[in-house]
């Protein structure tokens, strides 16, 4: 097998690169045929395929004394450029002489770059001895005489020195042995490079890894955790193609290391086919086809878990076309999502692309349609680590697509609600004015009541023909004043007068003659007060009562002569002529103590009065208490006589 294959080998990249095991399977090159190889002291690099002679052991039950013993026309000469015989249960016994023409001593390596060989017996022979190395992954890694992922024999040939090497190979993975032959520095200079590459190549995964992981912790996007998945299996798959996770990470679990190939390619389909389904919203498609992702992660499970009960021979070639209508799956969605998944959806098509488009360099450089150079020989590599950017990139875009829809989302929700606020404001203001108006309206009614109220109290209280206050003001006033005076022990005065003659009065001028001096005599007492706390009212009929709260005896007699001197000095007039007006008076003052009642001080004015009347009216009266004193009375001119 020529490099460009033995690199595939090695490094094949994701899932394409099992597309491709799969091709080199079926489109086999050719390669010019020879009998033994003459080694070359300043030839650095030389495959074997074409001095290749092999038989196939079928039954698996020849020695290597068997073969050697084989006649010539049993042995087939590899016309092929890679030595490749798929998958078989066969024992394949390999032969190749090479021989050294020089007279110097040579070493060399030979490197079969197939990692995944299970058994692998090499048998060097030279005209002497017959060496024995034991090889393949069957072994714990540490048996291998060289520390190398690929297996790696160190040869030498003395001067002129033939040597026979044969291979005997079984295995469950494909029979494939690229052999090549190697100048000790430069197998160590191209391996070095080889090794950088591989590891820049983990280094980029790693870190896309890690930085995921860190953003799907902190966003909680179950997206990430598919990329991240995905991610992480496929640098498994290709390491446990290439043999560095062999080497590195589980040296001494030969049986794991056949299914790791298949588990961790399952891994990045299911993973792969999920992050689809989620990134691209394809649940959201309508009919049956919106499940295909679930349906080719649930295949992968099946796989997986065939992986660990079957032979590898059997899972491995369900996998590989499983994977090949999986990569399809997940590359059409792409482009079927290119114009309705906004920017995230075309990151994600160009990343498969470049994968794919990796797989096809790859694979037109191995067959010789493109020159082999390092873009071709890591051309899946290399589109592997841009896909994972650029998956990357469309995670982040579809982040920022997803903030600014939540952003104007949120923006709509708050002028909703501010516009809400307004109107809850505007409603408000509107009630607080109708409650404003209403309480206003309220408190006018209220005021224009109360108003009423005293008016109407005003009314009650008053006498409608003289304007003074009534009998009624005059028992509410009387009470509470006689209460007071009681209270602070002060003298308190009741004058009660009755006009004189005044039925004949009436009888002489009528009625409303005598209504008018009613109003006359009313005028007259109030001109006959000076303090504002004296109140005169109608008593009813022609008699008044003037109350005089904090007035002695001498106050009270004072006003009452006064009162009696005003009406019978006003001028009274009936058509024309003047017609006297006298009034009685009779006056009762006390100092109130709780025994006595007011309304026997109105009975006790009265019978002054009515003493003043006895005594020829127009006159003041004092009541005497207990009768031994005849009562004060203050005489005056005769009183009138109406005729
Ligand atoms: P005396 O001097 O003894 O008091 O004689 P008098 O005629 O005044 O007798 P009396 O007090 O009994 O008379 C009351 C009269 O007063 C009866 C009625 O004609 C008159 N009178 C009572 N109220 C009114 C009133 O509101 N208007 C008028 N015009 N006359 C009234
Ligand atoms: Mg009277
Ligand atoms: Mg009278």
């Amino acid at each position: 097998m020529n490099r460009s294959g033995r690199i595939a080998n090695q490094t094949g990249a994701g899932l394409w690169c099992t597309v491709l095991l799969l091709l080199m399977w079926i489109l086999p090159g050719t390669t010019p045929a020879a009998e033994a190889f003459q080694l070359q002291a300043t030839v650095q690099q030389q495959p074997l395929a074409g001095y290749l002679y092999y038989v196939q052991d079928t039954a698996s039950a020849l020695t290597i004394e068997d073969v050697k013993n084989l006649p010539a026309e049993a042995w087939q000469h590899n016309t092929r450029q890679a030595f490749n015989h798929g998958y078989n249960d066969a024992t394949w016994w390999l032969r190749v002489t090479i021989s050294n023409r020089d007279n110097e001593r040579i070493n060399r390596l030979l490197e079969i770059s197939y990692p995944v060989l299970d058994y692998l017996t090499v048998f060097i022979i030279d005209q002497q001895q017959q060496q024995v190395l034991h090889l393949g992954d069957k072994l714990p890694f540490d048996q291998r005489p060289i520390n190398h992922r690929n297996f790696v024999i160190p040869l030498q040939w003395q001067a002129q020195e033939t040597l026979t090497l044969y291979l005997s190979v079984r295995s469950s993975s494909s029979i494939q042995v690229p052999l090549t032959l190697w100048e000790e520095h430069a197998f160590f200079n191209y391996d070095r490079t080889q090794t950088l590459i591989h590891g820049v190549y983990y280094g980029i995964m790693f870190v896309m890894v890690m930085y995921n992981l860190f953003v799907y912790l902190a966003v909680g996007e179950r997206n990430y955790l598919y990329y991240v998945l995905f991610v992480c299996s496929m640098p498994l798959f290709l390491a446990s193609l290439s043999g560095f996770a062999f080497q590195y990470l589980w040296p001494n679990y030969t049986q794991w290391n056949d299914q790791a190939i298949l588990v961790t390619l399952s891994a990045a389909v299911a993973f792969g086919s999920l992050f689809t389904h989620n990134f691209l919203r394809l649940y959201e498609l309508r009919g049956p086809i919106r499940y295909l992702g679930y349906v080719c992660a649930g295949g992968a499970c099946v796989i997986i878990i065939m992986a660990l009960l079957l032979p590898y021979n059997i899972v491995i070639r369900t996998l590989i076309p499983f994977a090949g209508v999986v990569c399809c799956y997940v590359f059409s969605s792409g482009v079927f999502r290119w114009y309705s998944g906004g920017l995230s959806a075309k990151y994600y098509t160009i990343a498969w692309s470049s994968l794919l488009g990796g797989g096809i360099l790859l694979a037109l450089s191995k067959y010789n349609f493109l020159p082999k150079n390092l873009l071709t020989d890591y051309a899946t590599q290399i589109g592997s680590a841009l896909e994972v950017t650029l998956l990357s990139f469309a995670l982040a875009e579809r982040i920022n697509q997803e903030r600014r829809m939540r952003f104007e989302a949120q923006q709509d929700a708050l002028n909703t609600e501010r516009e809400l606020r307004h109107a809850r404001e505007q409603a408000l203001e509107i009630q607080k004015q109708a409650t404003d108006s209403l309480e206003q309206r309220v408190q006018e009614r209220t005021r224009e009541l109360e108003q009423l109220n005293r008016k109407l109290e005003e009314l009650s209280d008053t006498d409608q023909l003289t304007g003074l206050k009534n009998r009624r003001f005059l028992d509410r006033v009387l009470e509470e004043e006689y209460a007071r005076c009681c209270r602070y022990q002060h003298s308190i005065a009741v004058l009660l007068m009755d006009i004189d003659h005044f039925k004949q009065f009436n009888d002489t001028y009528g009625h409303l003659i005598g209504d008018e001096c009613l109003r006359e005599v009313a005028q007259a007492i109030r001109r006959g007060l000076r303090w504002p706390s004296d109140r005169p009212t109608r008593y009813g009929g022609e008699e008044f009562c003037v109350l005089l709260p904090e007035t002695d005896e001498e106050g009270a007699l004072t006003v009452a002569e006064r009162i009696r001197e005003c009406v019978a000095t006003m001028e009274f007039t009936v058509k024309d002529a003047p017609v006297p007006v006298t009034v009685s008076i009779g006056v009762m003052v006390t100092v109130p103590t709780t025994d006595d009642h007011f309304t026997s001080m109105l009975s006790r004015a009265d019978e002054a009065l009515y003493q003043s009347k006895a005594d020829g009216r127009n006159r003041v009266t004092l009541y005497q208490r207990g009768g031994d004193n005849p009562p004060t009375t203050l005489a005056s001119s005769a009183p009138p006589q109406h005729k």
